[in-house]
C-alpha cells in the first residue's frame, strides 16, 4: 500500500479527537474538510466536491470554504445541528521544520456561536446543562456571549418539572447532560416537548470531585462557598461540567465568565411552557412574531442589551413584594419626569451592544472597529451618571451608585485607536497619531520618503559639487546613487561603488542605506507593530472585563426601567399596588396587547377575586363575547405588575400569585402526534397537580374536546377541585360554554357567576364586551354562526333544529343528570376528604423540609 502523506497523516491524528465535529483544517486562505465531512458539508453548503491526493490511488473527497468568509459557513453548519472544529496553522510556516504544526483551537456549537451576524441581538444565546443523579439534579446555564452563568439544583421529587420548566425560561440553543440521565424518562421528555439535541457528556467530568476543581481552577479561587455553592453538590456538578465542556470546545477566552451564581426558582415566578405559549408573552401563537406579544408592546427598549434583558424581565415575573415595589418606584419617577427620561434616552441611542462586544474582546476576535464602538459607547457614562445624580427613588439611585464611568478604558481606546478604524487588523490604520513614537517614525517615513530622498539627493550634490547626481531606485539594489563617467572624480571617499555602467557608475552610502531601510520597511513594520499594539490594547481592555459587563448590566436594567416608563406614560397604565395579600383588584382592566390594536375601542372590565367569597368566577357568554380576552387580560396585568411593570387599568391591587396557570383553547400541538382532547387533559393534570391556594388559574372551556356530557362532568369536576380551599383553593377564572355550571353558586363556597353582555336585536346579537354579575342562559350559538357568514339556508335550518330540541327539553335532561352528578360528587368528596386529611397534614410535614440543605 502507499504512504499517506505526511498532511494527511497529521489530519487522520487531528481527526480522531474530533469524531463527532466537521473539522475545518487550515490550508493556506482556506479551511478544507476531507471525506465524510467534506461530503456533508458540501451539501449542506452548497459548495463544489473536489477531490486531493493523499498518496493512495483515489483521491480524497475535499471541500473548502476562504478563511475569510468562513463564519458565515460555520453559522449555517451550527444552525443545521452540527458542531465545527476549527484547526490552525499554530506555528508560523516560515520557521516550521517539515510540515506546520496544527492544532484545533475552538469548537462552535449551536450553544457557543459568537458570530452576531447569526445571533438575534434581543435574546440569550445559552446553552444549558442538566445532571442528574439519584440524590437530587443540578442545573446550570451560561451565556457565552454575555458571561451570564447560573446554577442550581432540586431534590428528585421536584426536579423533573422544575427542569422542564427551567428549559421553557431559557430556551437554551445547545443541552448537554450526564450519561447516565440520557437513559432517564426526563431525557425522552425534554426531547418530546423541546425540539432540542441532547448531547451526553462523560459521567467523569460532572462528578463531584472533578466538577469542583475545574470550577474553582477556571475562578482561580480555593472554595466555592463565596459562590453561594457550599452544600450544593448538584449545582456543582451541573456547572461544573458545563464548564468542562464550555474549556474543551472554546479552549480559551473564556475570562468573561467571571463567577458563578446560584439562584433558586423560588426568585422568579415559575411559568411552564403551556402558560407561556398562551399568554402570548414573548411571540403570538400563530406567527412566533414578537409583535403582538407582551413583549411587543412593553419593548421601547433603546440597546439590544436593555431588549434582552426585558425579556428576562416578561419571562422572570418576581415574586418578592419588596423587589417589585423597588422596580415600580423606579417606573413611576422616570415616567413622572419626562425631562430625566428623554435625557436618559438620550444617552442609551449612543450605545452599542458592548456586553456582546466584550466578548469577542476577551475571545481576542474584537477588531479595532469594535474597540472603537466600545469607546463610543461608554463615552457617555459619566454623563449619564451626572443625569441619575438627582434620581430619588431607591432604585434609580441603587443604579447611580453602581454605575462605573469607565473614564480609564474610554481614555485608553481613546488615545489609541482612531476614529474610524479599519474591519482588518492585518493592515494597519488603526492606531492614532502620537500613541507611540516608533510607529510615527515610520508612518512618517512611509508618508515622506520620497521627499527625505529628494532632500537627501539636494545635499549631497551641493556637497560634492555634482550637479546631476541623482538617487534613483531599481528592484535589485534598492535605492543608490548615480553619477555620470564625467563626474566621477568629485565622488567622495565614503560612496561605496556597486556598479559600473557605460556612461556612469552607481553608488551607496551607510547614510542612504538607513534611509532605505527605514523607507522600505515602513510599510510591513508598521502592519506589525500596529498588530501588536492593538493586541497589547485588546488584551488591556479584556483585563477589565467584569467592569465592563457589569456596567453593561447597569445599563440594561435602566434601558428597561426607561422603556416600561414611556410604555406607562404612552399608554396610559396606572401603578399596581402590590401586596402579599390574597386579593386581586382589578379596576377598569384592558388587555395590553388588544387595546394597542383596537386603537381607542377597547371595553375595559373590572376584575375581582380573593381567597375567600369570590374565589372562583365562573364566566358564560356566546362564543366571541370576549371571555378569553378578559381572562388572559387578567393573567398579563398580574404578570406585568409582578415583573415591575405599570399596568393597563384604571386601579390595580395585585397580591403576589406564585404561579399562573392557563388552559387556554385548542392549542396547535398536534404535531407532538396528540389528540387535542389529550393535550387539553395533560394541561389539566399539570395544573392539578402544581396550582396552590396563592395561584391564579385561567381555565377555558375545559371539556369542550369530547361529547358533551363527558365534558361537562369532566369540567364540573375539575371546578370542584380547584374551588375547594382544602385541596387547592386557587383563584381561578373559570370560562365555560356548559351554563349549567352557573348553578354551582350558592352552592359551592367561594364561586360566583359572571357573564359577559350582548343585547339582543331582533334576530342579531350586539357584543357588549362587558363582564356582569350572574349566569348566561342562551348560548347564541346560531346568531354568531350568522355573524360569522354561514349561508342563510343552514342558519335557517340550525334554527329549525334549535327548536325542535328545545321541545325535546334536552336541557332538562342534562340538568337533572347535572344534578346528580354533583349529589354524587358530594358524596365522595365527603369519602375523600377522609383520606385527604391525612394527605393534607402528610404535605405540611413534606413542607416544613429543608430539603435544600
Ligand atoms: P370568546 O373567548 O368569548 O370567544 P374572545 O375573547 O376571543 O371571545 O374575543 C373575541 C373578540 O372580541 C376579540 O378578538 C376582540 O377583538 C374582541 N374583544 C374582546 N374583548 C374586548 C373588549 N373588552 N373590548 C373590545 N373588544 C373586545
Amino acid at each position: 500500500m502507499a504512504k499517506i502523506t505526511p498532511m494527511m497523516q497529521q489530519y487522520f491524528a487531528i481527526k480522531e479527537n474530533y469524531k463527532h465535529c466537521l473539522l475545518f483544517f487550515r490550508l493556506g486562505d482556506f479551511y478544507e474538510m476531507f471525506f465524510e465531512d467534506a461530503v456533508i458539508a458540501s451539501k449542506e453548503l452548497e459548495i463544489t466536491l473536489t477531490g486531493k491526493d493523499w498518496g493512495q490511488e483515489e483521491r480524497a473527497p475535499m471541500c473548502g470554504v476562504p478563511f475569510h468568509s468562513a463564519d458565515g459557513y460555520i453559522a449555517r453548519l451550527v444552525e443545521k445541528g452540527y458542531k465545527v472544529a476549527i484547526c490552525e496553522q499554530v506555528e508560523d510556516p516560515k520557521l516550521a521544520k517539515g510540515i506546520v504544526k496544527r492544532d484545533v483551537i475552538r469548537v462552535i456549537t449551536p450553544g457557543t456561536l459568537l458570530d452576531q451576524s447569526v445571533l438575534d441581538e434581543s435574546k440569550n444565546n445559552y446553552i444549558m446543562a442538566v445532571y442528574g443523579e439519584k440524590s437530587g439534579y443540578g442545573l446550570a446555564v451560561c451565556d457565552v456571549t454575555t458571561g451570564e452563568f447560573q446554577t442550581t439544583q432540586f431534590p428528585t421529587i421536584l426536579a423533573a418539572s422544575k427542569i422542564l420548566d427551567e428549559i421553557a425560561r431559557f430556551s437554551p440553543a445547545e443541552l448537554i447532560c450526564n450519561e447516565g440521565l440520557k437513559e432517564h424518562p426526563l431525557a425522552e421528555e425534554i426531547k418530546k416537548r423541546f425540539q432540542i439535541y441532547l448531547n451526553d457528556i462523560d459521567e467523569r467530568m460532572f462528578s463531584h470531585r472533578t466538577a469542583k476543581k475545574t470550577l474553582e481552577d477556571h475562578f482561580h479561587v480555593a472554595s466555592l462557598d463565596g459562590f453561594g455553592l457550599e452544600k450544593k453538590p448538584q449545582a456543582i456538578s451541573a456547572a461544573g461540567g458545563l464548564m468542562w465542556y464550555l474549556l474543551e470546545t472554546q479552549k480559551n477566552g473564556l475570562e468573561h465568565i467571571s463567577a458563578v451564581k446560584y439562584y433558586t426558582t423560588g426568585d422568579f415566578m415559575p411559568l411552564d411552557v403551556a402558560s407561556r405559549r398562551n399568554l402570548e408573552l414573548t411571540e403570538t401563537m400563530r406567527e412566533k412574531n414578537k409583535r403582538g406579544s407582551l413583549l411587543g408592546v412593553l419593548d421601547e427598549t433603546k440597546t439590544a442589551m436593555g431588549a434582552r434583558m426585558m425579556r428576562k424581565w416578561v419571562e422572570q415575573p418576581l415574586l418578592q413584594a419588596e423587589e417589585i415595589r423597588k422596580r415600580l418606584d423606579g417606573v413611576e419617577e422616570l415616567k413622572n419626569d419626562l425631562f430625566l427620561r428623554e435625557e436618559i434616552k438620550d444617552v442609551l441611542r449612543t450605545m452599542y451592544d458592548f456586553e456582546r462586544i466584550m466578548s469577542r474582546v476577551v475571545y481576542q476576535n474584537a477588531n479595532a472597529r469594535d474597540l472603537a464602538m466600545l469607546k463610543n459607547s461608554i463615552a457617555n457614562l459619566p454623563l449619564l451618571k451626572n443625569i441619575l445624580m438627582r434620581c430619588k427613588s431607591g432604585c434609580l439611585r441603587e443604579l447611580y451608585e453602581k454605575l462605573d464611568p469607565l473614564e480609564n478604558i474610554h481614555e485608553l481606546i481613546e488615545k489609541a485607536i482612531v476614529e474610524d478604524p479599519p474591519f482588518t487588523v492585518r493592515e494597519g490604520g488603526m492606531i492614532r497619531e502620537g500613541y507611540c513614537d516608533e510607529l510615527d517614525t515610520y508612518s512618517r517615513a512611509k508618508k515622506e520618503g520620497t521627499s527625505w530622498i529628494h532632500q537627501m539627493e539636494e545635499e549631497e550634490r551641493e556637497k560634492t559639487g555634482i550637479k546631476n547626481l541623482k538617487i534613483r531606485y531599481n528592484k535589485v539594489f534598492g535605492y543608490y546613487l548615480e553619477v555620470t563617467k564625467s563626474n566621477l572624480e568629485d565622488v567622495p571617499d565614503n560612496y561605496i561603488r556597486k556598479q559600473t555602467l557605460a556612461n556612469c557608475e552607481r553608488f551607496i552610502t551607510p547614510e542612504l542605506n538607513d534611509l532605505a531601510e527605514l523607507i522600505l520597511g515602513s510599510e510591513e513594520k508598521i502592519v506589525s507593530l500596529e498588530y501588536d499594539l492593538f493586541t497589547e490594547i485588546r488584551n488591556a481592555v479584556a483585563a477589565e472585563v467584569e467592569r465592563i459587563q457589569f456596567c453593561a448590566h447597569i445599563i440594561s436594567e435602566l434601558d428597561v426601567l426607561q422603556s416600561l416608563a414611556e410604555v406607562a406614560s404612552s399608554r396610559n397604565y396606572v401603578k399596581p399596588v402590590v401586596d402579599d395579600g390574597d386579593v386581586i383588584d382589578i379596576k377598569g382592566g384592558r388587555h395590553p396587547v388588544v387595546e394597542k390594536l383596537m386603537d381607542g375601542q377597547f371595553i375595559p372590565n373590572d376584575t375581582y377575586l380573593d381567597n375567600d367569597e369570590t374565589r372562583l368566577a365562573i364566566i358564560t357568554g356566546p362564543n366571541m363575547a370576549g371571555k378569553s380576552t378578559y381572562m388572559r387580560q387578567t393573567a398579563l396585568i398580574v404578570l406585568m405588575a409582578q415583573m415591575g411593570s405599570f399596568v393597563p387599568a384604571d386601579s390595580a391591587h395585585i397580591g403576589i400569585v406564585d404561579r399562573i396557570f392557563t388552559r387556554v383553547g385548542a392549542s396547535d400541538d398536534l404535531s407532538a402526534g396528540q389528540s387535542t382532547f389529550m393535550v387539553e387533559m395533560t394541561e389539566v393534570a399539570n395544573i392539578l397537580h402544581n396550582a396552590t391556594s396563592k395561584s391564579l388559574l385561567i381555565l377555558d372551556e375545559i371539556g369542550r374536546g369530547t361529547s358533551t356530557f363527558d365534558g361537562l362532568s369532566i369540567a364540573w369536576a375539575v371546578l370542584e377541585y380547584v374551588a375547594d380551599p382544602k385541596v387547592i383553593g386557587a383563584k381561578t377564572l373559570f370560562a365555560t360554554h356548559y351554563h349549567e355550571l352557573s348553578e354551582l353558586e350558592g352552592k359551592l363556597a367561594g364561586v360566583k357567576n359572571y357573564c359577559v353582555a350582548v343585547q339582543e336585536q331582533g334576530e342579531d346579537i350586539i357584543f357588549l364586551r362587558k363582564i356582569k354579575r350572574g349566569g348566561a342562559d342562551h348560548s347564541y350559538g346560531v346568531q354568531v354562526a350568522r355573524l360569522a357568514g354561514l349561508p342563510n339556508k343552514v342558519i335557517k335550518r340550525s334554527n329549525q333544529i334549535l327548536k325542535q330540541l328545545n321541545a325535546a327539553d334536552i336541557t332538562k335532561k342534562a340538568k337533572r343528570i347535572a344534578a346528580e352528578s354533583r349529589e354524587q360528587a358530594e358524596e365522595t368528596a365527603q369519602q375523600v376528604d377522609m383520606f385527604h386529611l391525612e394527605e393534607t397534614q402528610m404535605l405540611e410535614e413534606i413542607k416544613k423540609l429543608d430539603i435544600m440543605a
